[in-house]
């Protein structure tokens, strides 16, 4: 299963993680818009990844 992850940098933390079945990349930026905009306006280093997970 492919899921893609939101991870901030500075707060070494993963904030969510989110199947790419559902969830495309608009909607990933609306999610990291709208629930994760502290570490946004903090300047934190948000990224998006791709993961792979077995099972
Ligand atoms: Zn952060």
């Amino acid at each position: 299963m492919k899921f893609r992850e939101i991870y901030c940098n500075n707060c070494k933390k993963m904030l969510g993680r989110y199947n790419i079945k559902y969830y495309d990349n608009d909607k990933i930026k609306e999610i990291l818009k709208f629930r994760h905009s502290l570490h946004v306006r903090k300047g934190h280093q948000v990224i998006i990844r791709d993961v792979i997970k077995k099972s």
